[in-house]
């Protein structure tokens, strides 16, 4: 069985866990600074549920369930 990891299923498992974090604060805050994080104006949609790809002013990227 292969462990090996493409790099976007790295990226995709990245994101589901950032997308986990944010689910737990009301407050849309980076999880690596905790900077308000603001909406980059992109959407993704992830299972059928439009995300919004949101970003901190250090650059860190997230996917959040609301763009504000
Ligand atoms: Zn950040």
């Amino acid at each position: 069985m292969s462990l090996k990891f493409t790099r976007h299923a790295r990226i995709a498992i990245g994101i589901a866990i950032a997308v986990t974090a944010l689910s737990a604060f009301a407050a849309q805050t980076c999880i690596i600074d905790n900077l308000r994080m603001i909406w980059t104006g992109d959407t993704v949609v992830e299972g059928g549920k439009i995300l919004y790809v949101v970003e901190c002013p250090q650059g860190h990227k997230a996917l959040a369930l609301s763009p504000n």
